[in-house]
């Protein structure tokens, strides 16, 4: 399918996802790779619109079943306009959450809706990433993490410590589900060291 190596980051909020794939992207670019760093919800500009629909207002404006259309909406838009044509020209492609990210979200956290993700995600999606970290740590450390930083980037970092326990532990769950694609990582690291350990498992992908 592609030529490029397609990477995701995942993982709860406040774990370092979005430190870590700059820190990835800033090394593989110094060593020469074309790396194209990315985020979802977003990463193109109709998926970044739709995101505003995610994201503002009020949250229960959506339905769980919506919440995940337009969640879809956008990655396809994303992979459309973002990430395929990056692939296609052979980049490195870093993307601060994927659908792993709704894998856990919609489909364990907020309800029983695995199914009807897995399904959207095989009809419109259709790719996975080459290699997806999971930066694991403790959910209340991560919270005190997130809410010393800017806040209002996304409401999905507002919804207390249980709903953190129960992504934590559903990314944890996608590692053993998915053992050759999904890596976890040790978030509890210094940042430079977690970078370190990433970037040596990506480059062990590139031979
Ligand atoms: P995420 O994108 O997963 O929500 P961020 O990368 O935005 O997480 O990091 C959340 C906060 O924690 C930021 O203030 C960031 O500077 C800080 N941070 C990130 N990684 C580490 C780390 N390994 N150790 C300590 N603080 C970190
Ligand atoms: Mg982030």
């Amino acid at each position: 399918r592609a030529q490029g190596l397609f990477i995701s980051v995942e993982g709860i909020d406040g774990s370092g996802k979005s430190t870590q794939a700059r820190l990835l992207a800033e090394g593989l670019a110094a060593a020469g790779h074309d790396v194209v760093v990315t985020r979802e919800p977003g990463g193109a500009p109709g998926a970044e619109a739709i995101r505003r629909l995610l994201v503002e207002g009020d949250p229960a404006r959506w339905s769980a079943e919506t919440e995940i259309l337009l969640f879809n909406a956008a990655r396809r838009d994303h992979l459309e306009r973002t990430i395929q044509p990056a692939l296609d020209r052979g980049a490195v492609v870093i993307t601060d959450r994927f659908a792993d990210s709704t894998r856990v979200y919609q489909g364990v956290a907020r309800a029983n809706l695995r199914p009807l993700v897995d399904r959207l995600h095989d009809l419109v999606i259709g790719i996975e990433p080459d290699l997806t970290f999971v930066i694991d740590m403790d959910a209340r450390a991560a919270l005190a993490r997130g809410l010393a930083r800017r806040s209002g980037e996304d409401r999905f970092e507002e919804l207390g410590l249980g709903f953190q326990e129960a992504l934590r532990a559903g990314f944890l769950a996608l590692a053993q589900e998915y053992p050759a694609r999904v890596q976890v990582i040790d978030g509890t690291r210094a940042p430079d060291v977690i970078a370190q350990d990433m970037a040596a498992r990506v480059t062990a992908h590139l031979r």
